[in-house]
């Protein structure tokens, strides 16, 4: 998810640059293209102005020459005059005037509107001489400078020297135009981007013959160019001293330039070879480039909205992605039943607990007796409904400090901070509690039994996996010893490796032959042998020899090992009672310890019916010993079971009786024939005065019932004799009798009832 979330972003950059690129290269692009079409409009233009400025040249030197050479052919002045003034008048608005000059300087003939000027010897005229003597060298048509030759304005004057067929020179032909006419036929539409300032520059000695910007009365006109600035003119167009003008005559040149202000011009030039002047049209950058911007402009916007667009596109996939990936977080770390943080969850949080907390911890786990059996009879959606039940009563008892995971099936574990043994006993003991009150789903009320087993940090562990282990550990022992919360101890840790190798070497205990069984002997009041308990031995090498059964029983419980092993016993006991009872026609009653798992297991009452009847014993005769932990496991299945038994004739011992912490109204419920005062208060009895007040009222509980009463570990007469005294009817102990061999039991009938 990491991967994709940098990804996206990745992904988003790579994209956003390649805009930031693509915007880069349209604009640059935006602008050559704008700068190749502005460059071609300029060409146009300056083509088109250059083309027409060109053939008015030539179309007036040729009606110079030929009018000059027959103007100076008259020989009557009023005649030259009507000649000039005609031609004049062919375009007033263009032309000023007409003359013609001898060779001297002498005028020989002025058209009307010059008339003014007749006093000027043109010699004279600082701004006419030049271009006078120079045409008078020159073949060709010659441009002079602009000048005033009368109050009527400025004029533009060329001239063309008049030879005869020999090439002498006779008279020098002159005209003007109008300069402001003139400078007219160069304006064009200002909104255009290429419109702009052009000027005619007079090549020989730089002097501006028109200036569209300059009016006609300026001053400019009397001045040259300054010399640095037309050599910069001629360093923007890479001007060339050795090829001279030819590169640039006739055809347009491009160029960029900075004036003297230091703006910078975009410019195109033309040279005519034949008049000897420049035309050029300059524009400053800075209007191109107003435009460029203009244009990068919206590039830019388009930019800038799209990639809003594409950020907020990228935003929204990011933040489902985000979403998605926290649901996906969240569901990875809790149990989507019950919404606990799961055993993923409790992993991380105590990764990052890698700097331990300068506290202690205490990490309690809980385990439900038998939620199997609610899956079971009921179904798994009942289940399911007891399972949120737990965890919202674990929540609910929970302190804030406290966190609470489900680590799969009903396994839940809570973490909180341990101050001391007494609050957490306490605090585990409100939370078992609240577990175990009676659960209501579907109409059905039933109890379940639950264990905790308590870890400390870091006493009982280091890490995460030691103190779940410990944890277990301690849950099991508080299984074991019926207790509802138990701390876990260093020895729990023996007894975990202990078990699991009695577990290993359980499985075969069986079939090498290592399980036998021995039996106790049971008598009244008066002494009287009355029946046996059957008691399982197990013998293993490995083991160091015996291995007491309430060490292996409940490991075979937990490996699943007792259906087997109790079904060996069963078959075992009935076997050879049967068989003593046949052979010495005693009718004695046995009992038979049974386990939870084994009773609780299927077939259960269909085995136990058919090895009884195999065995051929009366069903009246056979006890089932059965604890207060089945009722641990679900009630009503219980209740239903024992009833079944009972109806078969078959008699229900309750063992142990007094230790359990399951209620004593259970035994309403219940047909029992006999209770078993546990062998813990009989030890006491004498001395103790809580034991001897425990074993008065369940004699009083059995009494009450007709219930029989029988007292287990009885040791010596006085235990007997205040057992008697109290009320109970049968007793065991080794007072009496220790467990036997078959054979030793045998001899034991032979001598004290046969006898
Ligand atoms: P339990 O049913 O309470 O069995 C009585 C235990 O007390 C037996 O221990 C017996 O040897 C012992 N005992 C009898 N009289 C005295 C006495 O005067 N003083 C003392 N100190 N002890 C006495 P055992 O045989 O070691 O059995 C221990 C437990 O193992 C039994 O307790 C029973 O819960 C379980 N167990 C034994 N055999 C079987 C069996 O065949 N099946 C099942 N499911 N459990 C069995
Ligand atoms: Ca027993
Ligand atoms: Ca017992």
């Amino acid at each position: 998810m990491a991967l994709f979330k940098r990804n996206i972003w990745l992904i988003y950059y790579i994209l956003l640059g390649c805009t930031v690129l693509l915007l880069g290269g349209a604009s640059v692009t935006q602008w050559q293209d704008m700068e190749d079409t502005y460059r071609l409009r300029q060409t146009n233009l300056i083509d088109q102005w250059y083309g027409n400025l060109n053939s008015l040249m030539l179309q007036q030197e040729t009606i110079m020459d030929v009018l000059g050479q027959r103007v100076a052919a008259m020989d009557d002045p009023l005649k030259m005059t009507r000649q000039l003034d005609r031609l004049e008048s062919m375009n007033p608005e263009l032309f000023s005037g007409f003359g013609l000059t001898w060779p001297t300087g002498e005028i020989a003939a002025i058209s009307s509107g010059l008339k003014e000027a007749l006093v000027l010897n043109l010699t004279q005229l600082n701004a006419a001489r030049d271009s006078f003597l120079y045409s008078m060298t020159q073949d060709k048509m010659v441009l002079g400078r602009p000048y005033a030759p009368t109050s009527a304005g400025v004029v533009l004057p060329f001239r063309k020297a008049i030879r005869d067929n020999d090439g002498k020179l006779i008279a020098i032909m002159s005209g003007s135009f109008w300069l402001d006419t003139f400078r007219k036929t160069f304006t064009c539409d200002p909104g255009l981007p290429e419109c702009a300032d052009i000027k005619i520059i007079r090549s020989r000695d730089r002097y501006p013959l028109v200036d569209s910007s300059k009016s006609s009365s300026s001053d400019y006109y009397n001045y040259a160019m300054n010399e640095s600035e037309y050599q910069r003119l001629l360093a923007a167009l890479n001007w060339d001293a050795e090829q001279g003008y030819k590169p640039y005559a006739g055809k347009p040149y491009s160029y960029l330039r900075r004036d003297r202000n230091d703006n910078s011009l975009m410019g195109i030039a033309i040279y005519d070879e034949r008049y000897e002047y420049w035309l050029v049209l300059e524009v400053e950058e800075s209007r191109f480039l107003a435009e460029v911007r203009r244009n990068v402009l919206i590039y830019m916007s388009a930019f800038i909205v799209f990639n809003i667009c594409l950020f907020l596109l990228f935003r929204m996939i990011h933040s489902t992605e985000e979403k998605r990936r926290q649901e996906l977080l969240y569901q990875a770390n809790h149990d989507t039943l019950t919404g606990l943080p799961n055993r993923n969850n409790l992993q991380q949080i105590y990764d990052r607990w890698r700097e331990p907390p300068n506290h202690s911890l205490a990490l309690q786990f809980i385990d439900m007796n038998n939620f199997k059996g609610v899956n079971d009879s009921f179904g798994h959606e009942c289940g399911d409904r007891v399972l949120k039940e737990i965890a919202r009563r674990i929540r609910k008892s929970l302190n804030e400090d406290d966190l609470v995971f489900r680590l799969g099936g009903d396994d839940f574990v809570v973490i909180s901070p341990f101050v001391n043994e007494k609050t957490t006993l306490e605090n585990g003991r409100h939370l078992i509690a609240e577990v175990t009150d009676t659960y209501s789903v579907d109409g059905r009320h039933f109890m379940l039994g639950a264990s905790m087993g308590i870890a400390r940090f870091p006493e009982d562990g280091r890490n995460l996996d030691q103190l779940l282990r410990s944890a277990d550990i301690s849950m099991y022992e508080a299984k074991r010893q019926r207790m509802p919360v138990c701390f876990f101890e260093d020895r729990m840790q023996d007894t975990y490796l202990r078990n699991i190798a009695i577990e290993h070497l359980l499985r075969t205990a069986v079939i090498n032959n290592e399980i036998y069984m021995m039996y106790q002997p049971q008598v009244d009041s008066t002494g009287k042998f009355i029946g046996v308990e059957c008691l399982v031995r197990w013998e293993n090498e490995t083991m160091g020899g015996r291995v007491p059964p309430d060490q292996f029983i409940p490991v075979a419980e937990q490996a699943g090992l007792m259906p087997e092993l109790g079904t060996f016993i069963l078959q075992r006991s009935l076997q050879e009672m049967a068989a003593i009872q046949n052979e010495t026609a005693l009718e004695f009653s046995v009992s038979v310890n049974i386990s939870v798992r084994q009773f609780l297991h299927e077939g259960f009452l269909s085995s136990l019916l058919q090895e009884i009847n195999r065995s051929g014993m009366k069903h009246v005769l056979i006890v089932l010993e059965i604890t207060e932990s089945i009722f641990i496991e679900d009630m009503q299945q219980i209740v239903e079971l024992i009833t079944a038994i009972h109806e078969k004739g078959i008699r229900i011992s309750m063992d142990d009786f007094g230790t359990g912490y399951s209620s004593l109204s259970l035994l309403h419920k219940l047909p029992v024939d006999e209770l078993k005062i546990d062998r813990s208060f009989v030890e006491q009895i004498l001395d103790d005065i809580n034991a001897q007040q425990m074993v008065q009222s369940i004699i009083a509980i059995g009494r009450n019932r007709s219930i029989t009463l029988l007292a287990e570990g009885v040791e010596s007469e006085e235990q007997a004799q205040m057992l008697r005294d109290y009320g109970c009817d049968s007793f065991q102990g080794y007072y009496f009798a220790r467990p036997l061999l078959i054979d030793e039991l045998r001899d034991y009938l032979q001598d004290k009832v046969l006898s």
